[in-house]
């Protein structure tokens, strides 16, 4: 099924803001393509969230959660960045094994199994996308997940193309005339 990426960051946006009452961190959205994916609405649902959620989770209270949809060379990149407790390398490699929880205190103080990385990592194996981790103790992670270019797709829906020509035409309504 095609998969409407810019509905379904607005809807984890959503989401996210939901689950980030207690945690007062301003979240930011960056649509930057309004390209398509290949797959399951409800599984890279999931699979996402996730690691917004966890971004989240993460962060002490009052940070920045950033979540980014955008066209990069031979594909596209989800990514949630934030700038929270971070991974020490020597988890890093381990994150996406099942029940594997970094044993710090203050990871350990919010609850959780260590399933999620697991099945975001199947369902994005799935899709044929690729999960990637940076991460700097106490600095803060980006998780990124690419999507190479054959799981995008190409051309364009009636209404993406109506509501791209709006934009254009608004666009130069703005603009001063020339003389
Ligand atoms: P669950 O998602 O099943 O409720 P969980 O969040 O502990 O539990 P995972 O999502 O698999 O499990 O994450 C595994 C571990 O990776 C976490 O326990 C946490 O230590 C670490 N982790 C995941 N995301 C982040 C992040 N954004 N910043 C810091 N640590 C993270
Ligand atoms: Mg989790």
């Amino acid at each position: 099924e095609r998969v409407d990426m810019p509905k379904l960051m607005t809807s984890i946006f959503d989401d996210a803001q939901a689950y980030n009452r207690d945690y007062c961190h301003l979240i930011d959205l960056h649509i930057d393509s309004q390209l398509d994916v290949y797959g399951s609405y409800s599984y890279l649902n999931s699979a996402l969230l996730n690691l917004v959620i966890n971004a989240i989770k993460y962060t002490p209270k009052g940070g920045i959660v950033r979540i980014t949809w955008q066209e990069v060379k031979d594909g596209c990149l989800f990514s949630v960045q934030d700038n929270g407790i971070g991974v020490a390398p020597e988890h890093l490699e381990r994150l996406t094994e099942r029940f594997y929880r970094v044993d710090s205190g203050r990871s350990r103080s919010t609850g959780g199994t260590g399933l999620g990385l697991a099945i975001v990592k199947h369902v994005l194996y799935q899709h044929g996308a690729k999960l990637k981790v940076e991460s700097e103790e106490d600095k803060g992670s980006t998780f990124s997940v690419f999507f190479p270019a054959r799981c995008i797709y190409r051309e364009k829906t009636e209404k993406k193309q109506k509501e791209e020509a709006q934009q254009v035409i608004e666009a130069s309504d703005t603009e001063k005339p020339l003389l």
